[in-house]
């Protein structure tokens, strides 16, 4: 079975101990390691298939946390580079209400946006690997050049590329080069996850089958199209598969998409599937393999924070056959 390489983002994210409170006014916060190319190789990694994080963390005592953490996920952090340069990325959040996230971010710049592109190992890659990424921070930032040269050079070597453009729109300072960058970056990959919210966003167009076929261009081979509760759809070969989603007793969304995306790869990892042979695969297993991953992403959703609510496979058979 292939490698799963995320590259990326990877900070700790201070989780408020008390809910629907202003940032200002929280007074504790529990640590959790994060980033979606942490979660999704964390994901990975709890389903026993084999993943890689490709990033930086600072020299100090949050990048030994994250190390740790990370490896105790069984994620493979061989590839990590420490640095002095600058410190590891922290995320402060808050719980509104409503249930949505406010952010403060400490990384000016955090080690992580710092990976440069020598720090890329080209020769990495190889068939049956996917290299997964995420849009989070490509704008200005020597991480943007370690992405495109990564994304070159698994290609090259016939590992599938995965994209998830992962937007969290009130951090972008302007929208309109948030979506310029994502629609810059789709066309590399063969395989984009989208969720709802952010299709309409990128795309400005209300049609579902219009927007999504606006995606296909470049490299791209299939669209991932998620819905929340609803469930998620794989557009392929010009079709369109859909499965319905699990309902469960939500607790927190956070790390739904990362769960649900890294137990859809893990599957394909498992198929062995190169570039040429993606389309028939994702076709013909498509019902399958979107139940595994619905059945992930909601899982998360029952516990708190990302990391820790990942599911087993065991977690996700018991939820299908139930
Ligand atoms: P993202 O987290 O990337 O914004 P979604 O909210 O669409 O994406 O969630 C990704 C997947 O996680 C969904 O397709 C679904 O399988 C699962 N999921 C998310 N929210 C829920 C929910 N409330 N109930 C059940 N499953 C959910």
């Amino acid at each position: 079975m292939g490698t799963l390489y995320s590259i990326g983002e990877v900070l700790i994210d201070f989780i408020p101990l008390q809910k629907g409170r202003a940032l200002k006014d929280v007074v504790s916060f529990e640590r959790a390691p994060g980033g979606a190319p942490a979660n999704v190789a964390a994901a990975i990694a709890k389903l026993g298939g084999r993943s890689a994080v490709l990033t930086k963390l600072g020299e100090d005592a949050f990048g030994d946390f994250l190390l740790e953490q990370l490896e105790e996920a069984g994620v493979d952090t061989g590839h990590v580079i420490r640095t002095n340069e600058a410190n590891t990325g922290l995320a402060f959040v808050s719980l509104r209400e409503d249930g949505e996230r406010d952010f403060s971010f400490y990384r000016n710049p955090s080690a992580d946006l710092l990976l440069t592109e020598d720090e890329v190992n080209a020769s990495l890659f190889k068939s049956g690997d996917i290299l997964h990424f995420c849009s989070v921070d490509l704008v200005d930032s020597p991480m943007k050049q370690a992405h495109v040269k990564a994304i070159q050079s698994a290609k090259e070597r016939g590992a599938l590329i995965s994209f998830d453009p992962n937007v969290r729109l009130p951090l972008w300072d302007s929208p309109d080069v948030c979506r310029e960058t994502i629609l810059d970056f789709i066309p590399k990959a063969h395989i984009v996850k989208i969720s709802d919210e952010e299709l309409a966003f990128i795309t400005g167009i209300e049609d579902e089958k219009e927007a999504i076929d606006l995606l296909f261009s470049g490299d791209v081979q299939a669209v991932i199209y998620t819905k929340g509760a609803a469930g998620a759809s794989i557009y392929v070969n010009n079709k369109s598969i859909d499965a319905s989603g699990f309902s469960v007793d939500v607790q927190d969304t956070t790390g739904a998409g990362d769960a649900f995306i890294g137990a859809l790869l893990y599957r394909l990892l498992d198929t062995g599937a190169d570039q040429h042979e993606l389309k028939a695969v994702l076709e013909r297993n498509a019902l399958s393999i979107l139940t595994f991953a619905n059945a992930a992403g909601a899982i998360t959703t029952t516990g708190k924070g990302a990391i820790s609510s990942l599911p087993s496979k065991k977690q996700i058979e018991d939820m299908m056959n139930t």
